[in-house]
């Protein structure tokens, strides 16, 4: 008998250490198709509890992970139960309009947050002129449906009715502009989810100089193998017409100066989930080809797609 539960205690402990991290992108573009923009959930695989990374398309999105059986269940179930907060990088359109238009059919959460995002929320959106008062701050009358939590910078808090936890980055997203970056903790699996940026040089910052410094060790370590980052433009944008974004060549500078952290070779099969590319004229295919065709450091380039899964 004792063997019998030492063997289900071994068993157990062995699924629960190889719970891995999964990724469903409920949005992927950054701007231009409003059923497709930035939106990407998180969380153990299938464990039916998410942590949604930016919120431009919710529900077009949910109904994709249904088409392809990512998910069996109905919209409002997943809209309600498996979405157990927001994260949002900055407040431009592309990144929550799919959380303030679907509100009123959402069940009560966290929204997370830098201070100067959950300002937007209560100053711009969640006003009488704009739409209700889902908040629980700000204009009356206040429904209090989502719960504000201003974060701090590079202090670790938890993302509530989940195993997760998390740190956040400020970002340039043309200066003085600001967007912001979200390191999530597994056990010992990280994943980096950047909102909007433009690279130090262009903006005059040293914002992702200091996160490439930090999550140094745990890319030599392994335990970061996955970068979730913009790619908006191709080469061929001039660089006073970028509006804080980034190229292929400007992710290559950028990486480049990871690499220089750790070593070149640590990069190689890095997974980089190429996010909010817009969907101009052929540029897509443009900025996909740019990327794989001058790639150094030999990361490998993931393009999501909407409502399909990737395992990590
Ligand atoms: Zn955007
Ligand atoms: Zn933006």
């Amino acid at each position: 008998m004792k063997k019998i539960l030492l063997s289900i205690f071994i068993l157990i402990s062995t699924l629960t250490y190889s719970q891995k991290l999964e990724i469903i992108p409920l949005g992927v573009y950054g701007g231009g198709i409003e059923s497709n923009l930035s939106s990407y959930l998180i969380g153990i695989e299938n464990s039916k509890s998410y942590i949604s990374l930016d919120a431009g398309t919710i529900r077009a999105g949910i109904n994709k992970t249904i088409e392809y059986n990512t998910f069996d269940d109905t919209t409002e179930n997943i809209l309600q139960n498996y979405i157990k907060g927001y994260f949002i990088t900055h407040g431009h359109l592309d990144h929550l309009a799919g959380l303030i238009i679907n509100s009123p059919d959402d069940s009560s959460k966290p929204i997370y947050g830098l201070p100067f995002v959950i300002d937007v929320f209560k100053n711009n959106y969640f006003k009488n002129a704009s739409w209700a008062n889902f908040g629980n701050e700000g204009e009356k009358p206040i429904i209090g449906k989502y719960i504000y939590h201003k974060l701090t910078p590079f202090r670790t808090f938890k993302l509530e009715n989940t195993t997760l936890s998390a740190e956040v980055f400020e970002l340039s997203h043309v200066n003085p502009q600001k967007s912001s970056a979200i390191l999530i903790q597994n056990n010992d699996e990280y994943v980096l989810y950047f909102g909007d940026t433009g690279a130090d040089r262009i903006e005059k910052s040293d914002n992702l100089n200091r996160i490439w410094e930090y999550i140094a060790p745990l890319v030599k370590n392994r335990n970061l193998q996955t970068i979730l980052i913009e790619v908006s433009f191709p080469n061929s944008q001039p660089e006073d017409k970028l509006f804080g974004h980034l190229t292929p060549n400007l992710l290559n500078e950028e990486l480049t100066k990871l690499a220089q952290y750790t070593d070149s070779q640590t990069l190689k099969d890095l997974n980089i989930i190429v996010t909010h590319l817009k969907p101009v004229g052929n540029q897509i295919e443009t900025i996909k080809q740019e990327l794989e065709q001058n790639n150094p450091l030999q990361v490998k380039y993931i393009f999501p797609e909407q409502g399909k899964k990737i395992s990590l």
